[in-house]
């Protein structure tokens, strides 16, 4: 799959769920400051996750499951940090890519 293509190519989820959490994910413009990927906008245990507009698909999923690890650091007391968080989030990407069969079913 081309790098580049825009999402239609992945199915971005709706809903990320953790804890008691159940965070909405938005693409909306206009909700980040230039410089950021995303964003958690944190209230009560339906907070709003931002992605920023127009990244491929590869760059989304991996901003969303960043601010996802960042739900789950604050609800299951991980103590990542941002620090810990980017580190967990290339980690994860790297095992993704390269063992995808640990993740999705064969088919
Ligand atoms: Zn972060």
């Amino acid at each position: 799959m081309n790098e580049h293509e825009t999402i239609p190519a992945w199915h971005r989820p709706t809903r990320i769920r953790f804890g008691p959490y159940v965070a909405s994910v938005h693409t909306a413009e206009g909700q980040l400051e230039e410089h950021e990927l995303g964003q958690i906008e944190w209230g009560g245990h339906d907070p709003k996750i931002h992605l920023k507009p127009g990244m491929s698909w590869v760059q989304e999923r991996s901003t969303l499951i960043h601010e996802a690890l960042h739900l789950a650091d604050d609800a299951a007391a991980l103590g990542l940090g941002e620090e810990g968080v980017q580190r967990l989030e290339f980690a994860l990407m790297e095992l993704l890519d390269k063992n995808p069969s640990l993740f999705y079913p064969l088919t």
